[in-house]
């Protein structure tokens, strides 16, 4: 079982925000203050972090720069959030210019912020060709976690899912995945470092592991965040062979496989790739990533209201899981407009969450946190698409 910290770190950008009006009144959005910084597109330079920890140190190297200002560099940026070179006040002054002539130092802006009460708050970030992607930055007690986007829309489709219904767009580079953590320190300020990572945002993780891997690198790096592996959970939609090919990388990244049915026919109707894959396969993938990397797999299971959480629904579940080394973590469904699925009570949560831990699988119902945000997975890129 993964640590209590861990496990905690699952849920919370849960897809969790609703749109109502109730809610709306809670929430404050606002347009950022930088978004008027000039941009790549203005400029034509590079962003910093595009061309990679190596290029930089030699780069450096070659402005007659010593071995650590690549860290204060990077650490400008990933720790505190610089949005300019100028802010860099440690570096000298020539250098602040030279930096300035040849790069920008973060390519993505953000388009607005809505902050919710409970200490979450989710960010539209615009990246440089005008794509849009979301992150949600949540903070409880002296944890602070960033769910983070991998791709511009999805190509998975979940039928339940906001970030799916355009599909896919692109796929995001190592570096834009690395601004997201860039923007939201900013947000946070120097005091209060980012301290885990889900990436649960939109997008399918595997789908995009190169670029993904690349920016965890930086991320975890001592250059970096310095953020431990095992404070980064990779969520997935469960695509087995690039669940074996991470699990044969030898990290200890978190694995959350996002289930939402133990029967191929009902998960079919939500995952419509499920056709081509099967419950089976993915589960057996899961177990190769826990005998290769120790860690065990959660899987995810949003509940939605007559679909996939009737006791029949669990008692599957429980069998499924029986026995492996793995655990539940249940999410109550957030409605998503432009799809007839309902959110489930909290007593018929609670009792099929009894019923999974019958079987002696670990089971928890995740509180889920950003009600009062604006919006679920996707859903504050989709209504400003359709605006
Ligand atoms: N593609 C990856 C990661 C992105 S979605 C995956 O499928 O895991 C991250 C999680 O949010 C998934 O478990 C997904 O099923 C869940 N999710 C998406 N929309 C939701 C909603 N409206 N309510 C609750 N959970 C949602």
């Amino acid at each position: 079982m993964l640590s209590g910290e861990d496990n905690a770190a699952v849920p919370a950008c849960r897809k969790s925000c609703r749109s109502d009006s109730r809610h709306q009144a809670a929430t404050s959005v606002t347009e950022d203050s930088r978004a008027g910084r000039s941009s790549v597109a203005e400029t034509g330079k590079r962003p910093v972090v595009s061309i990679g920890t190596e290029a930089l140190r030699a780069w450096l190297k070659a402005h007659g720069q010593p071995r650590y200002r690549l860290r204060q560099v990077l650490h400008w940026l990933l720790r505190r959030g610089a949005s300019s070179f100028a802010q860099m006040s440690d570096l000298p002054a020539a250098l602040r210019q030279q930096l300035e002539a040849a790069f920008v130092p973060v390519s993505a802006r953000l388009r607005s912020t809505a902050a919710c009460n409970d200490g979450s708050c989710k960010l539209l970030v615009e990246l440089a060709d005008g794509q849009q992607i979301e992150c949600v930055l949540m903070e409880s007690g002296m944890r602070r976690t960033l769910c983070v986007s991998t791709q511009a829309g999805c190509p998975i489709r979940c039928t339940f899912c906001a970030s799916g219904a355009a599909g896919l767009v692109r796929n995001l580079a190592a570096h834009e995945i690395v601004e997201q953590f860039v923007l939201a320190q900013g947000l946070l300020g120097p005091q209060r470092r980012l301290t885990h990572a889900v990436i649960m945002g939109m997008g399918e993780p595997l789908a995009n592991l190169s670029s993904l891997l690349a920016a965890l690198e930086l991320v975890c790096s001592s250059n970096g965040l310095g953020l431990s592996q095992r404070r980064i959970t990779i969520s997935t939609v469960g695509l087995p062979d690039r669940i074996r090919q991470l699990a044969e990388l030898g990290h200890s990244y978190h694995l959350a496989v996002s289930l939402h049915a133990a029967g191929d026919e009902l998960r079919k109707q939500l995952v419509p790739a499920n056709a081509s894959i099967g419950v089976r396969a993915i589960v057996d993938a899961a177990d190769y990533y826990f005998q290769r990397t120790g860690r065990q797999v959660s899987y995810e299971y949003v509940l939605i209201r007559n679909v996939n959480d009737a006791p029949e629904h669990a008692h599957q579940l429980g069998r499924l899981l029986r026995g492996r080394k793995s655990y539940v973590n249940l999410i109550r469904y957030n409605p998503v407009p432009g799809t007839d699925y309902r959110r489930p009570s909290l007593r018929a949560a609670q009792r099929f969450a009894k019923i999974v831990r019958s079987y002696g699988v670990p089971t928890e119902l995740r509180q889920t946190k950003g009600q009062k945000v604006e919006a679920a997975c996707g859903q504050l890129r989709l209504r400003q698409l359709s605006s």
